[in-house]
This record gives C-alpha cells, sequence and structure tokens, in this order.
C-alpha cells in the first residue's frame, strides 16, 4: 500500500475502508538468517536497511512488548547534528542527511520539521566553545550560526534574558536540527521492513542467548527457540541484561529520563531551545504541546518512569529561562530507560562471539540517530566491515582506552560529545 495525497483523498471520500494494516502479525520460524531482538527504533531502522541495502530478507526483529513501546516512542523527537568530537560528528552529519531524505524513502510522513535549534550560551568561555562546535558542524558540511544577544532577542522574545546566574550571552543555532514524529519513525521503518518480507515479532520476549563453540546459534523466547545465523542486540536501556544472556559484562548503566507536556497552546515557541546551564529543553509539538525535558533522574534504574526530584528541577529551570511557562499546565509526564555509556557515545561492534553484534549506549540521544544507526550497523552485519561514518564506536575503547583519551581527541569527558 503506497501513501499519497490522491489516496487520501479517494479513502476519505470512501468511508476509509481501503487502508490495510502497516505490517504482518507472523508467527516465528524456526531459523532466520539474523534475528535483531529489539523493535525500537534502532532495531526496525537495522532491519529495513538490511532488507533495502543488502537484500536480507530473511530476518527477525523479536520484541518483547509492542513496536515503538520503547524508548523510541517515548522521547522529545529532537534530530540534530550539531556534535562536536570527531567520529561522533560524522555519523550524525550522516544520520540527518538520511532524516531529510526518510519520508520520501519510506513513503511515510514522519511530520520531520527542520525548524532549528538553538544551544544558550551564558559568559564568554561558553561562547567561545560554541563557536568552535559551531567550526566543527560547518567543517563537517552541517550549518551553524552564532547568534548574539541582540539577534536571539529578535528571535526569541520570550526568554528571561537577565537571569542572575545565568544571563543569556547568545546562542549557536543550527537551522536543519529540529524534530520528527517519533511513533511514526517506528512505524514508517516497520512497515518498510516488513514490506521487503522481515518479520516483525511482538510480544516475543528473548530470554537467551544460545552459544555453541564460540558462535551464536539462535536465540530462546517466550514463543520457543529461534535458530539463526547472525544475533544482533539492540534492547536500548535492557543492554546489560540481555548481553549478560550472553556472558557479558557491558559498561552501560540504565538511568530514567523524564519528559513533560503541557495542554496544547497556540504556535509560541518556534524553534527547539536548550538551555544546559539549567538543564532544560523545549520545543512545541503540532498539536499545541510545549514538549520539555531537563537532565537523567539521579539514580540507576530499570522503571520507566521518575521521582518527584527530577520533576522539580526541570520546571525549576523552565520557569527560570521562560517564566511565562508558569502558566501552562502539564498534561503528562512519563519516563524511558537510557543505556548510559561512560564516554556519552554509542557502541556499534562485533562481541567476541561469532557472529553476535551490539547495538548500545545511546544516553538521552539516541532518536536522531535511528536512521544512521540502523545504516551502519546493517552494513556491520551484512559485511562484517565498520561502515566508514561508525569506526570509532567500539566496545574495546572502555577497556583500552583507545578512542577515548584527551590525546586522541575524544576527551572522555561524558558531555564533551
Ligand atoms: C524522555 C526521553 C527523551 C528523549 N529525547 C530525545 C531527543 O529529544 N532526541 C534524541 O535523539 N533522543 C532522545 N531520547 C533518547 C532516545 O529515545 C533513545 O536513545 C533511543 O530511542 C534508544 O533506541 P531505541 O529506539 O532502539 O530504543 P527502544 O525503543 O527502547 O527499543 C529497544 C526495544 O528493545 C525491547 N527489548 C528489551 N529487552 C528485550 C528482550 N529481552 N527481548 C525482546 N525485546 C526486548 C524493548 O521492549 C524496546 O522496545 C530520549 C529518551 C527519553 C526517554
Amino acid at each position: 500500500m503506497r501513501f499519497s495525497g490522491l489516496r487520501v483523498l479517494k479513502e476519505g471520500l470512501t468511508g476509509n475502508r481501503g487502508w490495510t494494516p502497516h505490517w504482518r502479525d507472523p508467527e516465528p520460524k524456526a531459523d532466520y538468517d539474523i534475528i535483531i531482538i529489539g523493535g525500537g527504533g534502532h532495531g526496525l531502522s537495522t532491519a529495513y536497511y538490511l532488507a533495502k541495502e543488502h537484500g536480507l530478507t530473511n530476518v527477525a526483529v523479536l520484541e518483547k512488548g509492542y513496536l515503538g513501546g520503547g524508548n523510541v516512542g517515548r522521547n522529545t523527537t529532537i534530530v540534530r547534528a550539531n556534535y562536536f568530537l570527531d567520529g561522533n560528528s560524522q555519523f550524525y552529519s550522516h544520520s540527518l542527511k538520511l532524516w531529510e531524505g526518510l519520508e520520501e524513502d519510506l513513503n511515510y510522513n514522519v511530520m520531520h520539521s527542520q525548524r532549528g535549534i538553538i544551544n544558550l550560551f551564558h559568559s564568554d568561555g561558553q561562547r567561545d566553545a560554541a563557536a568552535r562546535r559551531g567550526n566543527m558542524m560547518l567543517s563537517q558540511g552541517d550549518d551553524a550560526v552564532l547568534l548574539g544577544r541582540d539577534e536571539l532577542r529578535d528571535m526569541l522574545l520570550y526568554l528571561n534574558y537577565d537571569n542572575l546566574r545565568f544571563p543569556i550571552y547568545g546562542g549557536l543555532y543550527h537551522p536543519r536540527g529540529g524534530t520528527a514524529r517519533h511513533d511514526a519513525v517506528a512505524w514508517g521503518y516497520a512497515r518498510g521492513a516488513d514490506s521487503r518480507g522481515v518479520d516483525l515479532i511482538q510480544n516475543c520476549e528473548v530470554t537467551g542467548i544460545d552459544i555453541s563453540d564460540g558462535r551464536v546459534t539462535g536465540v530462546q523466547t517466550t514463543r520457543g527457540a529461534i535458530r539463526a545465523k547472525k544475533v544482533a542486540m539492540v534492547v536500548a536501556g535492557r543492554s546489560s541484561q540481555v548481553a549478560a544472556m550472553a556472558g557479558m559484562h557491558l559498561p552501560i548503566e540504565s538511568h530514567v529520563l523524564q519528559a513533560f507536556v503541557t495542554e496544547g497552546l497556540k504556535p509560541c515557541i518556534d524553534h527547539v531551545v536548550t538551555f544546559g546551564m539549567g538543564h532544560f529543553y523545549i520545543s512545541q509539538s503540532d498539536k499545541g504541546g510545549l514538549v520539555f525535558g531537563g537532565d537523567i533522574d539521579f539514580y540507576a534504574s530499570y522503571a520507566a518512569r521518575g521521582n518527584l526530584p527530577g520533576v522539580e528541577s526541570v520546571m525549576e529551570a523552565g520557569v527560570a529561562l521562560m517564566p511565562m511557562i508558569g502558566k501552562a499546565r502539564v498534561l503528562r509526564s512519563w519516563g524511558g530507560i537510557m543505556d548510559m555509556s561512560p564516554d556519552g557515545s554509542p557502541v556499534i561492534d562485533k562481541t567476541h562471539i561469532d557472529g553476535l553484534y551490539l547495538n548500545c549506549g545511546w544516553n538521552y540521544g539516541g532518536f536522531k540517530a535511528v536512521p544512521g544507526s540502523g545504516h551502519v550497523f546493517a552494513h556491520l552485519i551484512a559485511t562484517g566491515q565498520y561502515h566508514e561514518n561508525a569506526t570509532g564506536f567500539r566496545l574495546d575503547r572502555f577497556r583500552t582506552g583507545r578512542g577515548i583519551l584527551d590525546e586522541e581527541g575524544k576527551g572522555s569527558q561524558h558531555n564533551l560529545h
């Protein structure tokens, strides 16, 4: 089924009776060439690119709940390529380019909106850091504009520029950044993978990974054993638990990140605005709700809901930055489980077990990476070679120090990436 304006018109006039389900609901087969554990954004995009780019369709995605029920449907939808460090900046640049062609590629409206992102700065030192980051983005072929306080005030009238602790000096503007509708991204990739023959199997939790003579041979699930030549673990906040099934101990901590949405309001916030010093960021959804969030909750947890101290710190930062927000009523809040890596960068790698692959460590920023991650991970699984835009995301860097030491320019400091 292809979507088009004409089709929408026809269905609208004929009672919407011609739409078909976006994907099949197959029973798991006894064996596959490739099993992907996790039907989130990264798992689904990996399956899609395996089928589309590499012609590999004897593939199953096993999801313990429903497709898109994890973080891919819980995030605050920011898409950007404003990373600083070598390795990360190429990768996110690659991902943003895929975003820009995604709707046509998937024939699916993911509501990608390049409304621009502005990262605020509050001191001369921060302005210098923003300029360096902007230069890195420009040299990568992406866009960046350094805005002074007056130019920024013309664009964002509603900010409190004279906050005593963090007066606003300006912002780094990334016009190609923006948002996309998160669950539509999961649905679009799911539909694209399914239509190429990938089996998407929901309510199928992986409970064990079968290994024989150093090679993966399949998985145990709540719907029986399934054999496979290759298995990819793509389970975000559950990465440590699933990798433990293969006897692996990952340097990943799972933490809760909360987000909030207000009642629908008339358009008032045109961009995505981030206030790093206060740990607060905000955008306005197409339905009018102000969507905002802040830092992770301050304890490790597998609960997909947060605690009140996290709520309080986000609300305080929001009111400090834009006092007008105090008048809006919060409708809902929720949480997701973040797979925090020690250096803030992901892992896209093979493991020491033949045929077993790992994709994790997306921290609080993996939504924007969904196209890029699936694309480069599919390349790795299909060819055995690292994609040129993802050579640095090796698991052994935490053991050897290679790639995260300061002299190599990466920096092990989490928020530098
Ligand atoms: C509140 C919040 C705000 C965020 N904001 C942003 C943002 O603005 N921009 C951005 O880029 N990123 C953001 N993120 C981060 C982003 O959402 C995640 O990094 C990304 O979605 C993680 O990858 P995923 O989509 O594959 O994860 P998930 O959607 O969590 O997919 C993993 C899947 O694996 C499944 N699974 C787990 N264990 C098993 C098992 N044993 N068997 C079978 N299936 C299993 C889970 O059910 C889940 O569906 C945010 C996250 C949250 C929670």
